[in-house]
Order: C-alpha cells, then structure tokens, then sequence
C-alpha cells in the first residue's frame, strides 16, 4: 500500500510537471502561434503537432531519445528535468516529510494544499529562470497556499496539545520567519531600486516563509538560496552573460530542501 501511494505520488508529479512545463511555455507565445497551437503541443522548431503517446511524462522522452519524431532537433530538455524534479520532490515530500509532521486529522487536507503550493513553486521557478520574472497571479496563489498552510499547521498542533498555549510562541516565530525572508527580500529591492531583486522576489519569500512557519527555517533558506544563487551563477555574472540575478529558482530549491529536512534542522537552533 505504501509503495502504491509513493509511486502515484511520483506519476502525479510527473504529469504535473510536465503541464507546469507547458504552462510556462506557453505564457511567452504569441496569440497567433497559441491558436495555431490549439490545445495540443507543437514541435517549436517544426510545428509537428504531438500525439497523444509522444506526451507521456519521462516515457515518451526516453523512448524519442529527447529528440522531435520528425525533425529530429532535440526538444524537451526542459521538460524532462521537471517531469522529473516534480515526481521526485511529490514522493519526498508526500511520502517522507509529510509523516513527521504530526496532523493526523487533517492529513490528507495539508498534503494536498502542500502539493498544490509546490507545484505553484515550481511554475515561479520554471518561469523566471526562463524569463526572468515572477508571474503575479501565481505569486498571489502561493502566498493564499502559504496562509492555509500556516492556519492547518496550527489547528494541527492544537489538535495534538488540546491547548492553544503553543499559540504566542508558534505565530511569533512564523511572523519572524516572515521578517528574515520576505523583509530582507524586500530592503533589498526597495534599496537596490530593483535593480538586484525584483519585486516579486519578497513575495515569494512572503508565501516560503509562511508554509515554514519558523524564523529558524527561513533564515537557513535564505542562507542556502543565496549560497547557491552564488555557486551556480557566478561563472556566467562574470562572463557577464546574464544582466539580472534571479533569486527565484533558487529559494524555491532552498525552500525544498529545508522543508524535507525540517525535523533536523529544528534541532540545531542555536541561539
Ligand atoms: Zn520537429
């Protein structure tokens, strides 16, 4: 039964990853190319309209070798890397962290909230590592996931103690959360006057911070996003091949990271 669960949860991420995917690919494309598109996906290098079997999730890929039936250029480079990171981040968080969080009774509510918010995530992180820029509707979306997913922690903890004595505590250190990671986002963009974080950047923040709800956690996502901001794009800023930093996809891999590790890292608060 367990391993039915984790490998629904891998296929559903994979098919969500695929339409994130798509999703964020179709955003850019002109109304004209949209409607030649119609509904179904086109090669963009030669307008091969795809069946329904070259658009199985991993499968079609591996199969077509990466490459487009009929002209051959390689497609979905893209698409098989988020296929993938979706399957695996839904069977780590769905089958893993998700136990050692204690809401018994509203289990299978936080998962699904939780999902929908990684997916939202992962759409944010697609779309500015593409275009550089953070979609304001899908922003929105995540911080709305991010408020029910701190309410559902805490009607969870209440549930457990059958007392609201956690409450001051608990709130204090969402809100402090809050402060670390949404604020430092923000001073940066309103001092920098945009020019090294965007203004969606703090919103992000916004909606990570609350899904965490601990100062502790924020502050080590926005540690490790900004190590590896540094780490994987240093090499072209000094190239100077990218003109703007983005934050993006990066705090949402911290945030992933830190979200399956919390049990662990809670234990390391040092002051
Ligand atoms: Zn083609």
């Amino acid at each position: 039964m367990k391993v039915f669960i984790l490998i629904s949860l891998f296929i559903l991420g994979a098919v969500m990853g695929s339409f994130v995917c798509c999703q964020v690919r179709r955003a850019k494309l002109s109304t004209r190319k949209k409607k030649k598109a119609g509904d179904r996906s086109i090669c963009l290098n030669c307008g091969y309209q795809l069946k329904w079997f070259d658009n199985i999730p991993i499968f079609s890929w591996i199969f077509l070798k990466g490459k487009c039936r009929k002209c051959g250029k390689k497609i979905g480079g893209l698409e098989i890397l988020s296929e993938l990171g979706f399957g695996f981040v839904f069977l780590v968080i769905g089958g893993f962290a998700s136990e050692s969080l204690e809401y018994a009774v509203l289990g299978p509510l936080y998962l699904m909230v939780l999902l929908a918010f990684v997916t939202i995530l992962g759409y944010l992180a697609i779309f500015d590592g593409k275009y550089g820029e953070l979609p304001g509707k899908a922003l929105t979306f995540s911080v709305i996931c991010g408020i029910i997913l701190l309410i559902l922690k805490q009607w969870s903890l209440f549930l457990s103690s059958q007392s609201f004595q956690f409450l001051p505590d608990s709130l204090l250190s969402a809100l402090g959360g809050v402060g670390v990671l949404a604020g430092t986002y923000y001073l940066l963009y309103f001092f920098s006057k945009e020019k090294l974080v965007g203004s969606g950047d703090w919103i992000l923040g916004l909606a990570i911070s609350l899904t965490l709800g601990s100062w502790w956690l924020a502050l080590i996502v926005i540690f490790l996003s900004n190590a590896l901001a540094a780490i994987f794009m240093a090499p072209s800023a000094i190239k100077k091949e990218k003109k703007k930093i983005y934050f993006g996809p990066w705090m949402v891999l911290a945030f992933v990271i830190v979200f399956i590790f919390q049990e662990y890292l809670l234990r390391f608060i040092v002051f």
